[in-house]
């Protein structure tokens, strides 16, 4: 048992000052206001939930910085870095995943996220070769040693195009049959032990027949798991979809599918008025990957219809250019005032645009890791939840709902002082306890990989 004494805590309740949050096999199992510090204590300055981080490609943290110059086309766009990424996915193996990822994940716990839904699709050895779950083991030994909650999503990736054509040569590793996927679904249902947990999905309506997407939602419905897919990312994919099935890929999906709040549609950026408005309607969550969409410069999402109509978002660092939640909250609202010369766009229902953010951020990340009730710092909730140090200059002067605004605008070093995850302590005093190890193990993939020399122009 832990007992955790917080000056402020923001709880399912709302803020509340004196708190002692009893802590019993990963789970708060008692709340107590007006309280004054006690010897067993751990004493906390600010107390807020965990983040998810609900769209990761752990691998492609070894992208980072790496695909920032002019190629050889003449434009550089999605299609372009694709192909980087690419070079880089056909060199990953158990190790190097296992490596980039248990760094990724001890990044993601120092800056706050509690759990990362792994959006999972390099299913083969380097080459291709046979069907392994070695990289789903590796992942569950980063998250192990990282101390992060792992949602896995194995994807379904089959086709190159909405035209039907086969896999090109660098996509091979992901192809998996219809039953080599459902077969590997199953075996990760055994491998993968509490606090983890199974999602399904599937990679794209370009990747995936809408006979198998069926299956899938089958899947999802029978076993109650989320289903996550990338949908509407690229104004190319909308024309595509527009050519084959006649209708906008969010569109298409919303007149085939019964959407629900089981489904984490990622991006979602290209959707007119009457999708953003049946999306948000439909209770499905909208994964937004802010600082990825910028990167790869996607377009913007129009996130205040959205939020009008009572949609659900999350957010995701996706490609992992940057590693931060409250950098990617920052981007979100950004975005929007730049494109609307409006402030305060997400502060709907919510004087406070960081805490209105925030929570929405908790709520929607916790439903798309299949944890509806997460998200919020309440008995029976699990324990995970983030201690802000209260002496931090970028704190000082902030009471309530403003330490939130500053968390989220104010940029700079994160006063995080500790990170609890599934009821252990991850950061302590500001440092993750498997930062060293991780570090070093990445360097050595990285030096070993030494791909970003050849790929480089
Ligand atoms: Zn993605």
């Amino acid at each position: 048992m832990t007992t955790l004494f917080a000056r402020k805590a923001l709880l399912a309740n709302g803020w509340q000052q004196d708190v002692r949050l009893t802590v019993e096999a990963g789970r708060i199992v008692a709340i107590s206001m007006a309280c004054e510090l006690e010897d067993e204590d751990t004493p906390a300055g600010i107390v807020i939930p965990g983040l998810c981080n609900a769209h990761s490609h752990a691998f492609q943290r070894a992208l980072a910085g790496h695909t920032e110059y002019r190629g050889p086309a003449e434009k550089d766009n999605f299609w372009t870095w694709r192909q980087l990424m690419y070079q880089l996915a056909a060199r990953i193996d158990i190790e190097a995943l296992e490596n980039i990822a248990r760094q990724l994940y001890v990044e993601m716990v120092s800056s706050g996220y509690t759990t990362v839904v792994e959006f999972h699709y390099l299913h083969r050895q380097p080459g291709g070769g046979e069907l392994t779950s070695a990289m789903l083991k590796a992942l569950i030994r980063a998250a192990n040693d990282a101390g992060i909650r792992l949602t896995y999503v194995p994807i379904l990736y089959e086709r190159g195009g909405f035209d039907g054509k086969p896999l090109s040569p660098e996509q091979q590793r992901f192809a998996l049959s219809l039953d080599e996927f459902t077969d590997h679904y199953q075996q990760a249902t055994t491998l993968l032990k509490s606090p983890h947990s199974l999602a399904i999905g599937a990679h794209s309506l370009r990747a995936v027949s809408a006979e198998s997407l069926a299956r899938i939602a089958e899947i999802a419905t029978a076993d109650n798991v989320p289903l996550h897919i990338h949908i509407a990312e690229q104004q190319r994919e909308v024309d595509e979809c527009m050519g084959a099935y006649h209708a906008r890929p969010v569109y298409w999906l919303l007149d085939n599918f019964e959407l629900n709040s089981q489904w984490c549609l990622v991006h979602a950026t290209h959707m007119d008025d009457e999708e953003l408005e049946r999306v948000a309607k439909s209770g499905a969550v909208v994964c937004l990957c802010p600082s990825t969409e910028a990167n790869l410069g996607d377009g913007l999402f129009r996130l205040q219809p959205f939020l009008q109509n009572e949609g659900r978002i999350a957010i995701g660092s996706d490609s992992h250019v940057t590693v931060n939640p409250f950098e990617e909250l920052r981007w979100l609202e950004y975005g929007q005032r730049l494109a609307s010369q409006e402030r305060n766009v997400a502060a709907i229902r919510m004087r406070n645009t960081g805490r209105s953010l925030y929570e929405r951020a908790a709520s929607g990340g916790a439903i798309a890791a299949g944890d509806p009730s997460g998200g919020r710092l309440e008995v029976g909730a699990r324990a995970e939840l983030i201690v802000l140090d209260d002496h931090s200059p970028m704190l000082v002067g902030h009471e309530a709902d403003s330490l939130l605004d500053a968390l989220v605008f104010s940029g700079f070093t994160l006063p995080i002082d500790r990170v609890m995850v599934d009821g252990n302590w991850q950061v302590v005093d500001g440092k993750h306890t498997g930062i060293e190890m991780a570090a070093q193990k990445f360097a050595e993939t990285i030096g070993r990989l030494n791909w970003y020399e050849m790929a480089a122009p």
